[in-house]
């Protein structure tokens, strides 16, 4: 009872806070959690059900500035599924309900679940009369004058003869493009800036003045039919096409499903492709198309038995600064780092985020305790995108930037906008650099994990990392807790790895600005270690696609004694590079265009360096001048543009038999295999 209370409480505050006063501080994750956690609760105990649980009512109580009516169908919300085996369970479920067999067919509406706020306009004879909020789902806000500014809510349907009433619902959000621009507007007039687009939609159109809400870039785009008069429609498909001739906006992404696995289907394309539309979407709506069906099951509490929602992960998301400190790199450069209290962000928990530099740490303005909102830059690498300065309370922290390296203590000095620890020796550096140098795509030592090299480095027998190959058995066996099996096993580990390609070793040095790509082309380009050690700076610089920065780090790199020392120490211990051999063995795939899509049963990875090893190029988007797409499971925008170009496409079986394919001897251009 006492968690029930308190999860009531924290969700009630919450609806206010984002339905009324559009301002939450929860995230959407934490929000859905305690929702979810009420709902296990309730339903574990049904007699504590009370009518004014959050999990009952729709938005939050209205306060206020508006006109309150009522609606003449209430406004509901939809039911949560995260996840293929709920999306089942809700089928069987409406399946148990109306005591539908099995084998019964039944089509699905799947759509785009457009993240803004829910509308009702009413229409009389075909003319806007009312627009209402959902409100607290009873009872809608009046906001006809702030709708009549947004020019996709038609002032009159286009339907011949006009149906006496037609109440269209729909949902009001903003591009993510123009909410970009306004933001920008909105800080060059040094006022707040809104956290998201459906934060600023929520801003904008419950103005109390039409005329701010007017120079605010929102769009309605319709779904649903609230009352309606004089109109026959059977279901949701032909409601979505009527919607359409009448003049609104209608989402182009909807589709008919003929099952739940071409819904199953549809969602796993659209999570994919959701990231190339210009407005947010947290997940595809899934309705039962015919309407005597949806009659048939009704609704239970807040939400229709016929729909549900199919929630993704969310992108940007807020969270609580817990610390920031610094990091130190292999190159010795100090980025601050923002921890915070963990969060799930497209698909995965992040708990830190980079901050750049001292100077983007000052401009960003980020304090321990802080509010951020964070996101996943390419997907990849989680940012803070914002400090939302307006939820301090007074209890931040600014965080001072060391003025002395927190590993070794040797001052810092500035490097353009970055700071750096010149300290070649730094423990903290050399431990950055171990944990790059055995990584699986470098030297690939598995047996050398982070914490083993922090103890090698810990107990002197390892300053740089030629050390490690000189390590022998009795001092490993020195260390504690360390068995003879798990001796013999890193000793071998590092054996197997003194076959590197050139590529390779270059990558794994850990030079500064020298990531795999650029490793790559070096290597092509100069085959040996010897010549790329004898090379002009200008030669380095030269390669395509290498460019001057690179270029001098490499140059620079090789003029340092102790790097020239590490490398001698490295061919000492029997570490050779093996020359890198003329590509375009194969002319099948030389110069040939590949990208991968969707997920491969092998390691993707693997995958691109075994065509790029056939002289191929891989590359991330797909274009007319694209050779082949390689589409594993789940492939989605990138496997649509290839049809679309009329790319070959080939399965992850065909690619595997192209690569076992002999080479066919058609032409003199063909050569065998090696
Ligand atoms: P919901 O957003 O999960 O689903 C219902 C809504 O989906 C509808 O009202 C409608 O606005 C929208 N929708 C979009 N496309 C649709 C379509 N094609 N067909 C039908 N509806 C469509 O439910 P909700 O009750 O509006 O809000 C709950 C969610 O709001 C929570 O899961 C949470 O993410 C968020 N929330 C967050 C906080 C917070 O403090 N962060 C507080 C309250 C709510």
């Amino acid at each position: 009872m006492e968690e029930i209370q308190l999860l009531r409480e924290k969700l009630h505050r919450a609806n206010r806070e984002y339905y009324i006063l559009d301002k939450p501080t929860l995230s959407d994750d934490e929000y859905d959690a305690a929702m979810r956690r009420l709902v296990e609760l309730e339903s574990e105990n049904p007699e504590l059900i009370t009518p004014d649980s959050p999990t009952q009512k729709v938005g939050a109580p209205l306060e206020g500035d508006f006109q309150e009516v009522a609606h003449r169908v209430p406004m509901l919300s939809l039911q949560d599924v995260r996840g293929v085996e709920e999306l089942l369970e809700w089928e069987k479920r409406w399946r148990r309900h109306v005591h539908a067999p099995e084998g019964l067919q039944v089509n699905y509406v799947c759509e785009p679940k457009i993240d803004g706020l829910a509308m009702s306009l009413h229409y009389e004879n075909g003319t806007f009369t009312r627009g209402l909020t959902r409100g607290d789902g009873q009872r809608g806000e009046d906001i006809t004058a702030n709708l009549r500014t947004i020019r996709s809510v038609p002032p009159r349907l286009q339907l011949e003869p006009p149906p006496p009433f037609f109440e269209a619902r729909g949902e009001v959000f903003m591009l993510r493009s123009q909410f970009e621009k306004l933001n920008a507007g909105l800080i060059a007039q040094e006022k707040p800036a809104f956290a998201n687009p459906r934060n600023a939609s929520a801003g904008s159109v419950r103005q109390k003045n039409p005329a701010i809400t007017a120079t605010r870039p929102l769009t309605f785009s319709a779904y649903a039919l609230g009352e309606y008069q004089g109109l026959k429609i059977e279901t949701q498909w032909e409601l979505l096409d009527i919607l359409e001739k009448a003049g609104f906006r209608v989402d182009p992404l909807r589709r008919k499903c003929a099952n739940i696995e071409e819904v199953r289907a549809f969602i796993e394309w659209f999570r994919e492709e959701r990231h190339n539309l210009d407005y947010a979407t947290d997940g595809v709506v899934v309705k039962l198309d015919d309407f005597a069906l949806q009659r048939e099951l009704g609704d239970v509490g807040r939400n229709p038995r016929w729909a549900c929602a199919f929630k993704f992960p969310p992108a940007e998301v807020v969270t609580r600064v817990e610390n920031i400190d610094v990091n130190i790199g292999r190159t010795g450069v100090l980025t601050p780092m923002a921890f915070f209290e963990p969060v799930e962000v497209a698909g995965t928990t992040v708990s830190r985020a980079t901050l750049s530099n001292a100077d983007q740490l000052a401009k960003k303005d980020v304090r321990i305790g802080d509010k951020v909102l964070i996101r996943k830059a390419g997907e990849i690498i989680p940012e803070v995108v914002r400090t939302l300065t307006e939820l301090r309370d007074g209890s931040e922290r600014e965080f001072i930037f060391p003025t002395h390296c927190p590993s070794c203590k040797t001052e810092i000095v500035a490097d353009g906008p970055r700071r750096r620890c010149p300290n070649d020796e730094c423990p903290a550096r050399l431990e950055r650099l171990i944990e790059h140098f055995v990584g699986r795509d470098k030297m690939n030592i598995d047996r050398v994990s982070i914490e083993l090299g922090k103890r090698f480095i810990a107990a002197g027998l390892v300053h740089d990392v030629a050390d490690l190959f000189t390590i022998t058995k009795e001092q490993l066996l020195n260390l504690e807790r360390m068995a003879e099996k798990s001796a013999q096993n890193i000793l071998n580990s590092l054996e197997n790895a003194k076959k590197p390609t050139l590529a390779r070793l270059l990558f794994a040095l850990g030079i500064d600005n020298v990531g795999q790509k650029t490793a790559e082309l070096i290597a092509e380009h100069f085959r040996s270690l010897e010549n790329l050690k004898n090379a002009e700076e200008s030669e380095i610089s030269g390669i395509y696609q290498v460019g001057k920065v690179a270029g001098k780090s490499v140059w620079e790199w090789f003029q340092h004694p102790r790097n020239v020392q590490t490398l001698e120490k490295l061919l000492a211990a029997g570490v050779v590079p093996q020359e890198a051999t003329a590509k375009s063995s194969d002319a099948r795939f030389a110069g040939k265009s590949f990208v991968f899509t969707g997920a491969l049963e092998m390691d993707r990875r693997e995958a691109e360096n075994l065509v790029k090893n056939l002289g191929a190029r891989v590359s991330g988007s797909v274009s007319k001048k694209t050779d082949y797409v390689v589409a594993g499971e789940n492939a989605g925008s990138k496997l649509d543009k290839a049809r679309e170009n009329k790319v070959p496409i080939l399965s992850e079986a065909e690619f595997l038999a192209l690569l076992e394919d002999e080479p066919k001897a058609e032409g003199a251009d063909v050569h065998p295999k090696k």
